[in-house]
This record gives C-alpha cells, sequence and structure tokens, in this order.
C-alpha cells in the first residue's frame, strides 16, 4: 500500500479547489474551497483554481453558473495563486495523455449504450455504478467488427493490482481495480474527456501536492492513483472531507435551497459571519463570530476538522 503522506516535506504545499460550475454553489462547496484554502495558506503553499468545465453542454463556458461561481468565491475573499485553469480549453493538452496510454496498449473503443451497460447483471462498484463487464474488450480479441452506426467511448484497462492510500481525514482506503472497479471511461463518445483522466493530467502538471475534496470523491482515488503511475506523476496526497448536513443528518438539498448562496448572499451582504459560523462548525472556533478569512490561517488545524458529517450552521 502506498502512503499518501509520502509526498516531499520541503517543497510547498500546492492545494487547489476544482469545481464545477454546473449549478450555483452552496456553502458545502464553499467550506471545500475554504478547507482547500486554509490548509494550503497555513502551510505557506499556494492554490490555485481550477474550473472543471469539460462538459460544454452542461457548463457553457463563462456561462452564469461560473460567473456566480467567481463571484461567490471573491466575495468569500478567496482569492487564488496565479491564472485560473479553465478545463474546456485544454483538450490538445488530454490528448498528448491519451496517446500515452495507446501507445501502452492500455485503451480500447467501448460501443456500449447506457441502457445496455445498466442492464448488464454486472455487481455494483463503490459509488453504485455497475462494474463494466469487458464485453468490448472480449469483443476486440475476438475480432468482432465493431457497431457501425455508433461512435465509441474510450476505455482504460485496469490492471489485477490494488491501489491504495492513507487519506489525510477517512484513514486507509484501498481497491483492486479489476475486482472492485473494472475498465473506465476516459473519453465519453461524444469526445468530451472524463474527469477522471482530465483531473490526474492537471493535477499532475500544476504540480498539486495536496487535494481537498469531498469524501464521495474517496472511490475515484485508486483509479487517479493508477494514471498517476502510468503517466509519471507523483501521488499528491489526499484529505477528503466530510460533507455538510442538515441538522438530521440529510444532505444539503439543492432542491430545498439549503445553503445555496444565493439565499446566503441575499441574508449576509458581509460574509465575516458566514465564514465565522463555518469555521465554528469545522471546530476552528469555539462558537460562531465573524470573522476574516486570513484570520482563520493561525487558527489552522486539520486535528480540528470532524471525520463524519458537519452540521449546516444554524440559520442557514
Ligand atoms: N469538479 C469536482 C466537483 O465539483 C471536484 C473534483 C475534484 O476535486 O477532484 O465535484
Amino acid at each position: 500500500m502506498e502512503i499518501g503522506e509520502k509526498s516531499n516535506k520541503t517543497l510547498p504545499v500546492v492545494g487547489r479547489f476544482a469545481p464545477t460550475p454546473s449549478g450555483r454553489l452552496h456553502l458545502g462547496n464553499l467550506m471545500c474551497a475554504m478547507l482547500s484554502w486554509l490548509s494550503a495558506k497555513a502551510a505557506g503553499g499556494k492554490v490555485i483554481l481550477r474550473i472543471e468545465d469539460l462538459d460544454a453542454a452542461r457548463c457553457p463556458f463563462m456561462g452564469e453558473n461560473t460567473k456566480y461561481l467567481l463571484d461567490d468565491l471573491a466575495w468569500m475573499g478567496l482569492a487564488f495563486d496565479g491564472e485560473v485553469l479553465w478545463q474546456s480549453g485544454r483538450s490538445a493538452i488530454y490528448d498528448t495523455f491519451l496517446d500515452k496510454l495507446k501507445e501502452k496498449d492500455l485503451l480500447y473503443p467501448c460501443y456500449c449504450s447506457r441502457a445496455e451497460l445498466h442492464a448488464a447483471t454486472a455487481p455494483h462498484r463503490a459509488d453504485g455504478v455497475p462494474k463494466y463487464d469487458r464485453k468490448c474488450w472480449y469483443r476486440l480479441q475476438n475480432g468482432e467488427p465493431p457497431p457501425r452506426d455508433r461512435k465509441p467511448a474510450l476505455r482504460v484497462k485496469v490492471p489485477n493490482e490494488i491501489f491504495g492510500f492513507v487519506d489525510g481525514l477517512q484513514g486507509e482506503y484501498s481497491e483492486n481495480l479489476e475486482a472492485d472497479c473494472s475498465d473506465f471511461v476516459v473519453r465519453r463518445s461524444d469526445g468530451v474527456y472524463a474527469y477522471q483522466l482530465a483531473v490526474v493530467v492537471d493535477d499532475g502538471l500544476s504540480g498539486v501536492s495536496e487535494i481537498v475534496r469531498g469524501n464521495d470523491l474517496l472511490d475515484s482515488t485508486p483509479r487517479q492513483m493508477f494514471l498517476q503511475k502510468i503517466f509519471g506523476f507523483s501521488h499528491p496526497v489526499y484529505r477528503h472531507i466530510p460533507l455538510l448536513t442538515d441538522a438530521n443528518g440529510r444532505r444539503l438539498s439543492k432542491r430545498e435551497g439549503d445553503g445555496c448562496m444565493e439565499r446566503v448572499r441575499a441574508a449576509y451582504p458581509d460574509p465575516a459571519p458566514v465564514i465565522g459560523a463555518l469555521a465554528a462548525a469545522l471546530g476552528l472556533l469555539p462558537s460562531p463570530e465573524s470573522m476574516r478569512l486570513k484570520d482563520l490561517i493561525s487558527l489552522f488545524d486539520w486535528s480540528k476538522i470532524p471525520r463524519g458529517a458537519v452540521l449546516l450552521p444554524e440559520g442557514f
């Protein structure tokens, strides 16, 4: 098992916040941005902002959600280092990494439709998606011709190998990629690159050394570690943070508007009470009080951050 904490401690920390602008942010996203930022700043490092707008249909370039997102981050006082990275402009870079997979004979076309994938009786992975049964790989081995009327997605063939790490908050996590996950898509049939490939390429090329993100992505990490190994990138430190929930332990609901930034901004023109309330919910302050982000840097300590759910502060 590889240890996530093995990165070179003499290099400055490079963190990142990588939102997908497919809707208006909510306080849970802001909490993630705040923790990524505070962690890197408390270690004297840098934080990059990357907009994960790979899917132009869901996230048009500089669409309304992206404009709100940039405005919400600026309102909070979250200043990032360097230029914002836009995944929508990086297809040519992803092409070169796709070529590396091709050269290693790890890619194959998959013609299966979504309905076929869901109809397959394969067991489900940790994220609830049915495990791919390698139908198209066997088809290729048997020399069967591909269906003529479809464009293929591209899948990467995973090894029968365990990829594991020690998460800074969630502890040990590992998967045998073949048994627990199976071959996954790196480019969709419409030509859009998949999150798993883009995230590894971008984190690797940006020198990201610490990844702070929601623990709904914990089970993506072994796939990403596999790609890091193939591409020759070192493994960053991972800290998968708990979700922000309501008082009943339920995930914030977009429909109910819980913690939605539209509502938060209407109620709080000044971010200081919002930052203070989040800091108290995270255990960084004994009770909510108005704070600026930069004043939290010296109070920041991962050992104070809860491993389990974080309750939405009262009044949000
Ligand atoms: N873009 C993803 C999201 O908004 C996060 C990806 C990541 O942090 O690796 O949920």
